[in-house]
């Protein structure tokens, strides 16, 4: 299908069988984008050297990675189309698919615990910590002074500082006194708004109680900064009882062995990263938050949980720290996050971290229903069959009938794709 109709809904059956422009086209009129946006998503390759040069060191190039929009996601009662950056295949298709079957339940439910940051100062060398613990915290509204005035800009738009924590962490070098710094970041991510105040303050701590200031900086743990979101599928609509105590079955594996959760938590980060990437956020930051909060009881576990609900049905949620911006970093700067951005129709980084726990649920969703049921490789490797395909030098109609070949050998490998294509030249 070439000529799409704008969707009113992100409900769009057939969505992958159209072509890239026909997509563009509807992702466009559903999000009301301009040409400038239109244009930028058609580029192939959208980054100028100049910018690239001027947002890393040693600029030489840039590397591209496919954007595809995950439909059917519904978030909160409102249906958004998301933009996911992915170098690996299926991901995109599994949280259409999830979605789409709790799309009729409600889609998902989405909250926030807040958008504070921790910064945190190190303080070594003190002979009394316990008072200098209450050294610092009896200057609460001068750290409050100190921080606020760093950052005019973010107090203007809500945020600054809002509490002070002192903690003692026991080592084997000695008692350290570790000052959290907490922040609302509104609409930014914040690790550099917080670094800024805790260099700041850093100087006043050592003076104040007498230590030696060392580390300041932000933490990944961003737990106060957790995104949720929760939804219900239907018994009948994932296909019975069997499907949903498999399912089960299978969280129950990974929330009690690391070993499985480490998997489970990737495939959750498969759809979490690709929006964080698309929207030009910092992918490693929401990872550390993840991982680390996956082991806050002290052993690694599921972020997500899954439950049979009194009628019956799959209810599954997700809590995760999601330190995201719409401001800052590359966010604002890069051409193509920018449009992918307006595509979601998001008005605070908020309203973008729920988005994106909604997808580490859908992503979840999908990778449990496929591996209690039919396995990851029916799917998956369908999909992977085409990159493997392109590997092995198949052009144009070759590509499918390789990927048709491969499918029924049920072999994946390089060479495998290599004998087909050869076959298929020889004809
Ligand atoms: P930033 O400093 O570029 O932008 C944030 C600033 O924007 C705020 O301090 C505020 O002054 C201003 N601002 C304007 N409008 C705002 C609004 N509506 N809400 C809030 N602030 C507003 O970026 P940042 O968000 O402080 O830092 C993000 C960057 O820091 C990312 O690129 C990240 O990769 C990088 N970083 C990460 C780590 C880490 O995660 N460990 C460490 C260092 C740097």
């Amino acid at each position: 299908m070439t000529h799409p109709v704008a969707s009113p809904t992100s409900r769009i059956s057939g969505f992958h069988k159209w072509t890239p422009e026909a997509r563009i086209e509807c992702v466009a009129a559903f999000a009301g984008l301009g040409q400038a946006e239109r244009d930028q998503l058609s580029a192939p390759s959208n980054i100028e050297a100049q910018l690239g040069d001027h947002m890393i060191e040693n600029f030489v190039t840039t590397i591209a990675i496919p954007v595809g929009i995950a439909t059917n996601v519904r978030v909160d009662g409102r249906d958004v189309l998301v933009p996911m950056a992915t170098e690996e295949s299926s991901v995109i298709a599994a949280v259409g698919n999830s979605a789409r079957q709790c799309y009729d339940t409600g889609g998902f439910v989405t909250s926030m615990s807040g958008t504070q940051m921790i910064a945190q100062i190190q303080l070594l060398d003190i002979a009394d910590p316990r008072r200098a613990r209450l050294l610092i915290l009896e200057r609460r509204d001068e750290i409050e002074r100190i921080c606020n005035a760093c950052d005019p800009t973010l107090v203007r738009f809500g945020g600054g500082f809002r509490d002070v924590e002192v903690r003692l962490i026991e080592t084997p070098a000695g008692t350290m006194v570790v000052t959290h710094l907490i922040v609302d970041t509104r609409d930014a991510m914040g690790a550099n708004a917080v670094n800024t105040m805790a260099e700041r303050l850093a100087p006043d701590l050592a003076r104040w109680t007498g230590g030696r200031a060392l580390l300041r900086i932000l933490s990944n743990l961003a737990d106060r900064r957790v995104a949720r979101a929760r939804a219900t599928w239907s018994c009948d609509a994932i296909g019975g009882e069997a499907v949903r105590d498999a399912m089960i079955a299978a969280w129950q594996f990974a929330d009690n062995d690391p070993y499985r959760a480490a998997t489970h938590n990737k495939g959750i980060m498969n759809g979490v990263s690709a929006v964080v990437l698309a929207t030009g956020n910092d992918t490693r930051a929401v990872e550390a938050g993840a991982h680390a909060f996956a082991a806050r009881t002290g052993r690694y576990r599921s972020l997500s949980t899954w439950e049979i609900t009194a009628e019956g049905d799959l209810a599954g949620t997700l809590e995760m720290p999601m330190a995201v911006g719409l401001v800052g970093g590359a966010v604002k700067i890069h051409p193509t996050a920018r449009a992918l951005l307006s595509i979601l129709r998001v008005e605070t980084a908020e309203q973008l971290a729920r988005i994106i726990a909604a997808v580490g649920l859908a992503q979840n969703f999908g990778a449990m229903k496929a591996l209690a049921t039919e396995g990851i490789q029916k799917g998956h490797m369908s999909l992977h069959a085409q990159n493997v395909a392109f590997a092995a030098g198949a052009v144009g109609e070759e590509v499918d009938a390789v990927v048709r070949a491969l499918i029924e050998s049920k072999s994946f490998s390089e060479e495998a794709a290599s004998a087909a294509l050869a076959r298929l030249r020889s004809h």
